[in-house]
């Protein structure tokens, strides 16, 4: 259950840990004082849902709880009045509060509130409210700009994953689907293929929209347009079934990839100006692999790893360019690829805008870094491929390479910046 965490979600928090950690527990405690106090208003102001009360809601909260933690995570579910479609969670780890507003009560179907309930135990699960974004914002002094960017990154990749949980509490992206669409429209009782079609028409609006204005709506809030939340529950959802379901045809691997995709896909939203899959060329694809081929080529006896590395490379890239034949000519003939390679990367300097030869350097530096978990001398391959793409300074690109960050995250900052 832990792994459909959206990747995002995860390596946001290692971010935040690393930028702002000490912040981070310096308020813990407020944190926590803050939790109590919430909970003495619920019990104050709120009405505990009980069997016995409403034993339709009960039912329904009891079973996204099984569905999730086998029950040995504790917490009640309160209703307060009113017609805001909205529902909230607050836990410290051992116990969680689900609040759910009585409009949502009255106009939602069974499963429609199971996808609300356990998008709500998706937040317990992955125990977001360590870092309770709006408090934090509201009291940020002393937080940089680019740290509070961080923070609403990771609180709409949060909200990713804990709409995966509803989906799988849901059992089906329909209910998710029109409970995203009654919370957004307010509106009931429509026929829900169209409200599938309508969510698919308005995303791909939202994606040219925001491409062509270079708008980046999205960036400051803390929760995901609701446009790109029903994208990425739409990508996930067959898997998320099959995973439910037990059924065969589930693959960790192949939802892995998924994530990347999607993670690429909303990053292309949040950033419309930054290369995503189809903005960059074959060319500069084809360059930044050869490049990493070719600072391989006089390790790779001691370390396939490397190989690995490039694949995911070539999956940050969205490439298209048979990976597998360019391994192959390597295996088969190195001199051969060596002298092809040189000549490739020398034709391939005139697509080269702005950072992308310090970008390959980079990829080439923390290639040859991961593994060994040290940035190793520059080698000899290292040496060509900087005179290759004439780079002035190399050193301070060796020094910036973190081989101690999970890779594919490294890997995606250097092509991207995110
Ligand atoms: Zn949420």
């Amino acid at each position: 259950m832990c792994d459909l965490r959206f990747t995002h979600d995860d390596e946001l928090v290692e971010q935040i840990q690393v930028r702002c950690g000490e912040w981070v527990r310096e308020r813990e405690g407020r944190v926590r004082s803050l939790l109590d106090a919430r909970r003495g208003e619920l019990l104050g102001n709120t009405v505990c849902v009980t069997a016995e009360l409403v034993p339709d809601v009960y039912a329904a909260f009891r079973d996204c709880v099984e569905l999730l933690t086998g029950s040995d995570q504790s917490g009640n579910l309160y209703v307060q009045q009113s017609h805001d479609y909205n529902a909230n969670v607050f836990s410290d780890g051992h116990r969680f509060d689900v609040v759910v507003n009585s409009g949502l009560l009255e106009d939602f179907s069974a499963d429609e509130l199971k996808f609300v309930l356990g998008h709500e135990l998706g937040h317990v699960l992955y125990e977001h409210s360590r870092l309770p974004v709006t408090e934090m914002l509201a009291d940020s002094d002393d937080l940089q700009a680019e740290e509070a960017v961080l923070l609403l990154r990771w609180s709409r990749a949060s909200e990713i994953s804990a709409d995966r949980i509803g989906l799988l509490c849901a059992g089906h992206l329909t209910a998710a689907v029109t409970a995203l669409f009654k919370t957004m429209s307010g509106l009931k009782s429509m026929e829900s293929d169209a409200i599938l079609r309508s969510f698919r028409k308005q995303y791909d609006e939202l994606q040219s929209h925001q491409q062509e204005t270079g708008s980046m709506s999205g960036w400051a809030r803390t929760h995901p347009l609701m446009a790109v939340r029903f994208k990425a529950l739409e990508m996930s959802a067959l898997d998320i079934a099959a995973l439910r379901s037990k059924a065969a045809g589930f693959s960790w691997n192949s939802f892995r990839a998924l994530d990347r995709q999607i993670a690429r896909t909303l990053s292309s939203l949040e950033n419309p100006g930054s290369p995503s899959r189809g903005m960059r060329s074959r060319r500069w694809q084809l360059c930044v692999l050869t490049a990493l081929l070719y600072g391989a080529l006089e390790v790779r006896s001691r370390d396939c790893d490397y190989w690995e590395f490039i694949s995911e490379v070539h999956s940050a890239l969205d490439s298209e360019l048979p990976i597998g034949s360019m391994f192959d000519a390597v295996e088969q003939d190195s001199v051969a690829f060596r002298q092809s390679a040189i000549s490739e990367i020398r034709s391939s300097l005139g697509v080269l805008v702005e950072n992308d030869a310090e970008k390959i350097i980079r990829l080439t530096v923390l290639m040859l870094a991961t593994g060994t978990n040290t940035v190793p001398h520059p080698s000899q391959a290292l040496r060509e491929l900087v005179a290759l793409l004439e780079v002035a300074d190399v050193d301070t690109l060796v020094d910036e390479v973190d081989a101690g960050k999970p890779v594919a995250w490294s890997i995606s900052r250097i092509l991207y910046g995110d």
